[in-house]
């Protein structure tokens, strides 16, 4: 096992692997910006070391400086939590080459999954049901005006290494077709440095369902079970559970084996998660594969009881997994709350200091956050300062945890979409489960509806 694990995140993340370590005896590195000096992961971690200025590229995704740090401090291995260098397959060759252990998939695997175009040939190849579109990257309008006729309006342009919800772009008609083309490779390779984009079918209100999978170095693959993240705005998920109310017993069957297959097919070591898309008609397809944590992996802990980063760490060691498929069950159901620093109405970033700062507990409640009266949200990073978590034995009763929960919470100096929340846990169709992507912008325009008949 190893000794030190340097852990290239900051946030709850980072407290989160600090506790997992912990647990299982090792120590721990925290790196951090100078944005980050109080940071509770540098509080809690064994040694820490300043990685540079608070700009990302200067600090978190400084790959010189975060392996200069594990090399200082001769760590064994590094956890990069997700976001930042979690799926940096040259950060995970860097590693290799340094003989420092990445904890996460080998660089092939995230080079592979990071090509979205790449990875839907793939899992056509593997006989994996994918969403109809062009044939890897497209960059002639010509052949990109066929396409669509072919799979019908409307369409949606893809970056191929997007990610976080950007470089996709709607088209309704033919019409928009180049000009949405032009403007998300523009945005593409803006962001992400690449400006590769493909073409696919937009599916009418769709769910969006991942299945979480665990792989070991000799071959052994299982999957925890699903997680609905269809509560999104502008295709980032704000609220997540498990398990989901759209599947039977017999659906969630055959997209856990599409899951296998998946992982299978490219020999998948350590936690990932496949995406999908679940149509009105029961019909599933592949999106993606993300080669790391999600933000939404404490649903599936709650649910099954495994510690997924403690398992991370044992399966980047070279042990093998302690548990079967059919030792996996999920039991009860969970449901995250994203909380974020932003202002419930207009979603503008709010950072800022936090004067009044309480939590909710009692049974089932979880919250996993890095945030505490007095600390200082920095406008430099991502807007989530907690997730709120319950777990009941069925999902009335994590509802109900939910709701006291976000009654009790208070965060007060900074504005928080707690009261969005509240609204969704007090929502009809919330309650019943009827769900798609388009649930929050229903929601939100009833809100708008409301206030001006007001
Ligand atoms: P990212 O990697 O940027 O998060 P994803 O490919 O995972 O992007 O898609 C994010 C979300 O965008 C999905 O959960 C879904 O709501 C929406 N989406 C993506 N592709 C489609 C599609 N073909 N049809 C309908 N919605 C889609």
């Amino acid at each position: 096992m190893f000794k030190k694990i340097l852990i290239a995140n900051r946030g709850e993340i980072a407290l989160r692997i600090i506790w997992a370590c912990r647990e299982l005896g090792i120590q721990t590195v925290a790196v951090y910006s100078t944005a980050d000096a109080d940071s509770l992961h540098v509080k809690f971690a064994d040694e820490d070391v300043c990685i540079g200025p608070p700009r990302n590229t200067d600090s978190y995704l400084n790959i010189g400086a975060v392996i200069a740090a594990a090399e200082i401090t001769d760590a064994d291995a590094i956890h990069p939590g997700y976001g930042f260098l979690a799926e940096s397959a040259h950060f995970a060759e860097v590693c290799e080459a340094c003989k420092i252990r990445f904890i996460g998939p080998g660089p092939n695997v995230i080079r592979l999954m990071g090509d979205k175009a790449r990875a839907r040939e793939t899992m056509l190849a593997a006989g994996v049901p994918i969403i109809p579109g062009s044939r890897g990257t497209i960059s002639d309008e010509q052949e990109a005006l066929r396409v669509a006729a072919k799979i019908g309006y409307p369409v949606i342009v893809k970056a191929a290494a997007g990610g976080g919800g950007r470089g996709m772009r709607l088209v309704s008609s033919p019409d928009d077709l180049a000009a949405a083309m032009s403007a998300a490779r523009t945005e593409a390779k803006a962001a992400f440095g690449v400006p590769d984009v493909y073409v696919e079918k937009y599916l009418k209100a769709p769910r969006h369902i991942e299945f979480q999978v665990l792989g070991d170095a000799f071959g052994n693959v299982v999957t925890l079970g699903e997680r609905e993240c269809s509560i999104q705005r502008r295709h980032q998920k704000i609220l997540e559970e498990s398990p989901s109310t759209a599947l039977t017993p017999k659906l969630r069957r055959r997209m856990a084996e599409a899951t296998l297959k998946v992982a299978r097919s490219v020999g998948y070591q350590n936690a990932g998660t496949v995406e999908m898309l679940l149509d009105e008609d029961g019909r599933f397809y592949f999106m993606e594969m993300n080669t790391r944590i999600q933000v939404e992996h404490p649903v599936t802990e709650m649910v099954t009881g495994i510690d997924l980063i403690k398992e991370q760490i044992k399966i980047a060691a070279g042990e093998s997994l302690s548990f079967r498929q059919e030792d996996v069950q999920q039991l009860g159901h969970s449901i995250e709350c994203r909380i974020n620093a932003e202002d419930p109405e207009t979603f503008a970033p709010s950072p800022g200091r936090i004067t009044t700062f309480h939590l909710p507990g009692g049974p089932g409640v979880r919250v996993d956050t890095a945030a505490h009266p007095e600390c200082t949200v920095p406008p430099y990073y991502d807007s989530m300062i907690a997730k709120l978590i319950t777990r009941g034995n069925n999902r009335m009763e994590a509802i109900s945890r939910m709701r006291r929960s976000l009654e009790v919470m208070v965060v007060e100096g900074i504005r928080t979409n707690i009261p969005l929340h509240r609204r969704i846990m007090g929502d009809p169709d919330f309650i019943r489960g009827n769900l798609d992507t388009g649930f929050l912008e229903r929601l939100l325009e009833r809100g708008e509806a409301a206030a001006a008949a007001s």
